[in-house]
């Protein structure tokens, strides 16, 4: 049993004080996991373009400080809370940012990964149990002395921390012979990616797909659809440096919004007879949805939504353009259930049907997380990986 079992652990974690604010990293006070909970050791935590959002603040929704980010890791686990029976002390797990409590409506039934206690919530900043947070400051940002505050939690998970915790739901158990960096980018970039082609389009052998943003998640897209048999892939992107590493991952295609005197979905009818099978909106902007949508074929087109728009603005369609046959639907962590789906699609990355390592393009040490957010934002890197907190070596 581990000798910090049932005592609050005081670790470092990267705290987010305000919007635009430099992440601080300092010391914070984690109390031990309440009933149905799981206090998990970060191993490895990479940074998503949803971090950058909440970071910027540009919404109501997304601003509560002081809080820790961060909802792309691989851990392990250090103890459970009464109750906790599918994963114990020791084992290696993915952090889920949406939950699946495997007894709601929606757990029980097929259709949908979003459970009614746990699916993906960016309101929420508190834990279930009992309204409060488990994280609680030991300094203030500047490390002088003052009361303890408590520091929000973030879309279930809060990993850019030494120690976390989270609630079972969103908490899965991962082989142990996994190569852990790589298994941190199923928990949040690659399984979104590749399930929006693979579980939400349901993209078929020989088919068209034009992937719109071509950073982590909109090049697992492509590698989904690369793995399904699509026989072109184009990928459109605003950064022209993001077109040779996304060769690797099926694009076939490039389409720089910029080079061009007419709008991207005309010229992808254009070059592809009408328009493509399967269109996917990875960068956030709704305007962009609005060419992702207009790009596929009329009668059957498909466009699955799965940036994040920060913006009120609504979708930026008539309703009478539907009546052209196109579907257009969202998709949160690319439509997995992540107890249930998740071991098989890793052990499926594992077999190489889908390639993991090109996704990462940095590590750093987690003092410099600051520097991999500046990378991200700049479009300089896919996925850098922090190693968070020290551990032996299996
Ligand atoms: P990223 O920043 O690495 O990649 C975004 C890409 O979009 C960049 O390559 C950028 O150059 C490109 N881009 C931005 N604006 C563009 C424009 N106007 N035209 C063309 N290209 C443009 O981000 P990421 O980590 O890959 O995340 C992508 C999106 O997916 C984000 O909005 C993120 O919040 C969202 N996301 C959604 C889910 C989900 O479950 N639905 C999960 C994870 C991330
Ligand atoms: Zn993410
Ligand atoms: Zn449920």
């Amino acid at each position: 049993m581990a000798e910090t079992q049932g005592k609050v652990i005081t670790c470092k974690a990267a705290v987010a004080w305000g919007p635009k604010e430099p992440l601080v990293i300092q010391e914070i006070c984690v109390d031990p996991p309440q009933k149905m909970e799981v206090r998990l050791k970060i191993l490895y935590s990479s940074i998503c373009h949803t971090d950058l959002g909440f970071w910027n603040g540009t919404n109501e929704a997304e601003r509560a400080f002081p809080r820790i980010l961060g909802h792309e890791a691989v851990g392990i686990v250090e103890s459970v809370g009464e109750g906790v029976k599918d994963v114990k002390e020791g084992d290696y797990v993915i952090p889920t940012f949406n939950g699946e409590c495997g007894e709601c409506r929606v757990c029980t039934k097929e259709e949908s990964n979003l459970c009614e206690k746990y699916q993906v919530d960016p309101m929420k900043r508190v834990m279930v149990n009992d309204g409060g947070t488990r994280f609680s400051t030991t300094t203030t940002k500047d490390g002088g002395s003052s009361q303890s505050q408590r520091i929000y939690h973030f879309l279930n998970t809060s990993t850019f921390t030494e120690y976390t915790v989270l609630d079972s739901a969103c908490v899965v158990k991962i082989n142990h012979n996994a190569p852990l960096k790589q298994m941190s980018l199923l928990s949040c970039g690659v399984s979104t990616g590749v399930g929006a082609a693979w579980n939400s389009a349901k993209v078929k052998e020989g088919t068209t797909t034009a992937v719109f943003g071509l950073g982590s998640v909109g090049l697992a897209v492509a590698e989904g659809a690369r793995a399904r048999g699509a026989s072109r892939i184009i990928g459109v992107d605003a950064n022209a440096s993001k077109f040779e590493k996304s060769k690797l991952m099926g694009v076939t295609d490039f389409v720089n919004p910029k080079d061009l005197t007419k709008p991207v979905h005309q010229m992808i009818r254009e070059i592809t007879g009408g328009g493509v099978d399967y269109s996917f909106e990875c960068t956030g902007n709704v305007d962009v949805l609005r060419e992702a949508f207009l790009s596929t074929h009329a009668g059957w087109g498909s466009t699955v939504l799965v940036g994040i728009y920060p913006t009120p603005r609504t979708l930026p369609l008539h309703p009478m353009e539907l009546f052209e046959g196109r579907k257009i639907a969202g998709s949160v962590f690319g439509g997995f259930k992540p107890k249930s789906q998740l071991p098989n699609f890793a052990q499926q990355c594992m077999e190489g049907v889908v390639k993991l390592d090109p996704f990462i393009t940095n590590e750093l040490p987690f003092e410099k997380i600051n520097d991999a957010f500046q990378l991200l934002r700049d479009g300089k890197s896919l996925r850098c990986i922090l190693q968070i907190a020290k551990f032996l070596k299996r």
